[in-house]
């Protein structure tokens, strides 16, 4: 059994997965299923970028255990599921990326060609869920790195799920900032990213077009935000002369985080707005990376205000010291 449920008051979506816990774990006794001569115990790879003598270096495949299923896919209409409680099969495409043949390689490990490949990957992958037509209404890129970001297996690897529903959190995110726009006639990310830029005490790193800054309302320590600096609604709209920098760019931020916190554990989404609501002008994607260093209290639950321990301008200084050209 695996279905959508949706909250019949809040709206919010909710993956009831059983088969999920049945997934492998590190320490589990048996083989890294990411580890080059264990390919077959993935399903068939969709995509790779080999290296000169035709070994993988960066692959996809379906994910064994996925939270949504493309086999699941039914002809379920909205309009058909009884009143009040709203399911829907747990239907989507999910994928692993492997990052590296190296197990105990990190993605801010990896040489910047290396992260070039990831990231070329990540691209691939996002237009080709993104074109997965009556699937796909939003594809939500993502990367846990370390156990209290919720990784089972510690090989450098990243997801990519194309869900059929959205939550209504991310349509707030995508209404506001259509919001902004209509009142101000701005992208509301493009005007941050200047004003900051302009300020930079919140600024980590700038490069050609890239800027990664310390949120001015950051929730949770050291948390940062990739922000490119040309508007693009989408992160499928990425230019390849863009990803050449964001691979530099990425390697010395992520180095920087590993520097001041030695292990993080942290959540690194692509935040892209769902498929069918782009608003081309108001919309600009961008990368958000969130360690994990707290736990969510009974206040935060309640009010759904976070309470961050640190200021976002001193991890901005403390990650700037820790660029290799501060
Ligand atoms: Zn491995
Ligand atoms: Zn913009």
């Amino acid at each position: 059994m695996s279905e959508l449920r949706q909250d019949p008051i809040t709206h919010d979506w909710v993956i009831i997965n059983p088969e999920r816990a049945r997934r492998p774990h590190d320490g589990d006794g048996g083989e890294c299923p990411f580890c080059p001569g264990n390919e077959s115990q993935m399903p068939e790879e969709t995509d790779r970028i080999d290296d000169a003598q035709g070994r993988w270096i960066v692959r996809a495949a379906p994910n064994r255990y996925p939270t949504l299923d493309v086999e699941r896919r039914a002809a379920v209409r909205y309009s058909e599921v009884p009143e009040g409680w709203r399911r829907l099969p747990a239907y989507g495409q999910h994928e692993v990326i492997v990052e590296s043949p190296l197990h105990d390689a990190t993605l801010a490990s990896l040489p910047v060609e290396r992260l070039r490949d990831v990231l070329e990957i990540y691209v691939r992958r996002f237009r080709v869920l993104a074109a997965l037509t009556g699937v796909a209404r939003h594809v939500v890129l993502f990367k846990n790195q370390g156990r209290r970001a919720g990784t089972s297996l510690s090989h450098p690897h990243a997801q990519i799920v194309a869900t059929p529903v959205v939550s209504p959190e991310v349509r707030v995110r995508t209404q506001e900032e259509v919001a902004i726009f209509d009142s101000t006639g701005h992208c509301g990310m493009c005007h941050v990213a200047g004003r900051e830029l302009g300020g930079g005490e919140r600024v980590v790193h700038r490069s050609a077009h890239f800027a990664t800054l310390a949120p001015y309302a950051s929730r949770v320590p050291w948390q940062i935000q990739i922000v490119p600096l040309r508007h693009a609604p989408s992160f499928g709209e990425v230019k390849s002369v863009e990803l050449d920098d964001l691979a530099p760019h990425l390697h010395a931020v992520l180095g920087a985080l590993h520097a001041v916190l030695e292990d993080p554990h942290y959540n690194l989404v692509v935040m892209t707005p769902p498929l069918d609501q782009v608003h081309r002008l108001a919309n600009h994607w961008f990368i958000d990376v969130q360690p994990r260093i707290t736990l969510r209290a009974g206040f935060e639950l309640g009010s759904r205000i976070v309470v961050n321990v640190q200021t976002p301008e001193a991890a901005a200084q403390a990650l700037r010291a820790r660029l290799p050209q501060a």
